[in-house]
């Protein structure tokens, strides 16, 4: 074993020691059997890959599919829901904002409302990851997107990992959105997000779910930061479009390895994938 390896070991087992020790920020569900097996079939691992299968971001097609208006639905949520218990994405027919915390998945509908989710629903594109925090962070100071995302840049250890964030706060104020179901011909996501609803929060505790991804996945997924929100009562949420944040607990995962799963079938044989699609994802998102 190489001294690289054995520091990588060390980094593992001091991970490991450490969420294994710092008692759980308030709804942190305990580990489960699943992820406790990952950790200890990595053990002894000198191969100087961090990841464990619970640090495998999986993600269902392509944001620029989605972009471009595929929106059929192509996965099972009860299939997602063995890759992960936490993400973000959306429904067949881009019928709401897809959030999933604790293992607990739920559909914000353009009423605002967090509606539990069934197995049966699909996805057209999601992004979910087994969440185990790698990286802890109190913020004691008000901060709006801008200023967390900054601060949360400054403490990455590389800008070039995919990263699943969470963040449990208190919030001054939140701006989310929803958007509606759509009816074919699908229109482009760009225009689709005309119709979406925007829901004001205000003095509110809750949790941003979501991922920060490096530049070079443009056309893949969200290069950046991409949250959603749920309140605590995890009654109520969104899509994240602005916030300021009174304080809070935020956590990344590490998530090294990527697995994407394209549609087998469907509009995203015939979309054109191959443009810039930066100013419709500039619309999108903001
Ligand atoms: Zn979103």
């Amino acid at each position: 074993m190489n001294k690289k390896s054995i520091l990588i070991v060390l980094i593992l087992l001091s991970v490991t020691f450490v969420s294994g020790c710092t008692s759980p920020a308030e709804g942190v569900s305990e580990k489960s059997g699943n992820i406790e097996d990952n950790i200890a079939s990595n053990e002894g691992s000198d191969s100087g890959i961090h990841g464990s299968e619970t640090d495998v971001l999986y993600q269902v097609s392509t944001i620029d599919a989605l972009l471009q208006g595929v929106y059929d639905g192509v996965l099972p949520v009860a299939e997602l829901e063995t890759h992960g218990d936490f993400g973000i994405g959306t429904f067949d027919g881009l019928e709401g904002e897809m959030l999933a915390l604790d293992g607990n998945y739920y559909q914000i509908k353009t009423d605002g409302i967090a509606y539990p989710v069934s197995g049966e629903m699909l996805t057209p594109f999601a992004t979910v990851t087994y969440f185990e925090a790698d990286e802890n962070f109190r913020l004691e100071e008000p901060v709006n997107l801008t200023e967390l995302e900054d601060f949360l840049d400054l403490n990455l250890p590389s800008e070039n990992l995919f990263y699943a964030v969470r963040v449990d706060g208190n919030f001054f104020y939140i701006k989310a959105r929803s958007v509606p179901r759509q009816e074919k011909p699908y229109p482009k996501l760009a225009d689709a997000v005309s119709t979406q609803s925007v829901f004001e929060f205000e003095n509110i505790s809750g949790t941003l779910v979501g991922f920060r991804a490096p530049e070079y996945v443009k056309g893949v997924n969200v290069p950046g930061y991409h949250l959603h929100f749920i309140t605590g009562d995890r009654s109520a949420g969104g899509h994240v479009l602005d916030l300021e944040m009174e304080n809070g607990d935020a956590a990344l995962d590490i998530t090294s390895a990527f697995f994407m799963e394209l549609p087998t079938s469907g509009d995203f044989y015939d979309v054109e994938l191959g443009q810039d699609l930066q100013a419709d994802m500039e619309k999108v998102e903001k």
